[in-house]
């Protein structure tokens, strides 16, 4: 396959890519618009691959588009572009409608004109893979319950919303022109490349540096987390084998409160990262209460039985050890983490004639 991936320098994104180039023969062509969130240093692994191409382009952008689709002809589009970030959501909004509504609607209307295009055998082989969240079903109330595919949506925060907005354009173009859509709607990602505004990286890039752990309110809300490389098993197997018209939720049975997160994070960090930083007797110590995050949903919790059963797919790691790994890459690749912190790594759009 031919797969045209958006977003593919951002964490999932570029998870995705190393394991499409890695573990198939599918190529890649990754359009990315290189937002503070987009990092061609996660790619280094791929960049030379002949089957890995990259376009710099926002997918705002329909010209650009078709232009795109013209070059490299996809067999499948897998659509992960978008603003991810909620506190930055409830700061400055404009951006999350731009690129995740009217970007996620010009990228659909692209790909169906591209896919009208087609002929016979390649217009009934197209797929259009939305990629979404387990956020816009909102807060879940109580325990036990789970989010299933037919749960209905109540998001709570502008990029909620937003992503909310782009899984009822995409499912509206399958039911009005035909268009063979795939959407998934996985919970939090966790894992290696993952920009350190994000709960886990940040806590461990702190950690090491001494300073405060910041928890939003009593840290009692409680996410469902997957390790990022099991989110793009998951991927590929629901473009290669989903069906059309179809929704599969995508978790890994690991419910956890924040707060215990944190407290894992810093039990392995005195284990792995014995040396404390000066003037801290125990990682823990750093955990700083802070004011809670404006609508703040308490928990959400993914049934993701729908994948396990008619895909055959479900995530290798366990918490314990998906949390591990992380904790060991984050340790080993402390210049990849520094030159993010330093804003170095935009300075390699340079080397694509680019300016910052
Ligand atoms: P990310 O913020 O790390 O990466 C987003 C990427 O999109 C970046 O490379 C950025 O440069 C690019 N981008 C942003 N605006 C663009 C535009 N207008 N045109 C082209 N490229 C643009 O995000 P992520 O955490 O990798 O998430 C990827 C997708 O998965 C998103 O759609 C997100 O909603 C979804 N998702 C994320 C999680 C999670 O836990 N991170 C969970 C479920 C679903």
């Amino acid at each position: 396959m031919k797969i045209l991936v958006t977003g593919g320098a951002g964490f999932i994104g570029s998870a995705l890519i190393r394991h499409i180039i890695g573990h198939t023969d599918h190529s890649v062509a990754n359009v990315d618009k290189l937002t503070y969130a987009g990092n061609l240093e996660s790619l280094e692994s791929v960049a030379h691959d002949p089957r890995y191409a990259f376009e710099h382009l926002d997918i705002c952008d329909a010209r650009g588009l078709a232009d795109a689709f013209a070059r490299h002809r996809p067999d499948a589009v897998m659509h992960l572009a978008a603003e991810s970030h909620v506190d930055r959501s409830i700061d400055g909004p404009a951006a999350f409608v731009q690129t995740n509504l009217v970007g996620t609607y010009a990228l659909l209307e692209t790909a169906r004109a591209y896919w009208n295009g087609l002929d016979g055998t390649a217009r009934a082989a197209f797929r259009f893979h939305h990629i979404s969240t387990d956020e816009v079903y909102g807060d879940l109330a109580g325990t036990g319950n789970l989010f299933t595919e037919t749960t209905p949506y109540a998001p709570s925060s502008p990029y909620s919303a937003t992503k909310a907005g782009s899984d009822h354009l995409v499912r509206a173009w399958h039911r009005t022109y035909g268009l063979p859509v795939l959407v998934t709607n996985c919970s939090n990602n966790y894992g290696p490349y993952h920009f350190p505004e994000k709960l886990i990286p940040l806590i461990i890039l702190n950690a090491l540096e001494g300073k405060p752990l910041p928890v939003y309110g009593q840290g009692l809300q409680v996410r469902d987390w997957l390790y990022v490389e099991d989110h793009a098993r998951a991927l590929l197997r629901v473009v290669e084998s989903g069906v059309p018209g179809e929704t599969y939720n995508i978790g890994g049975h690991n419910e956890q409160r924040n707060i215990d997160v944190v407290r894992a994070l810093c039990e392995l960090l005195e284990e792995l990262a014995p040396e404390h930083p000066a003037g801290v007797a125990r990682y823990a110590d750093l955990i700083t209460y802070v004011a809670d995050r404006p609508g703040h949903d308490m928990r959400y919790a993914i049934d993701a039985g729908k994948i396990e059963r008619e895909l055959g797919w479900a995530p290798r790691e366990t918490f314990a050890s998906g949390l591990r790994k992380t904790v060991q890459w984050y340790l080993e690749h402390r210049d990849w983490c520094r030159r993010v912190q330093d804003g170095s790594y935009q300075r390699q759009r340079l080397g694509l004639g680019d300016p910052v």
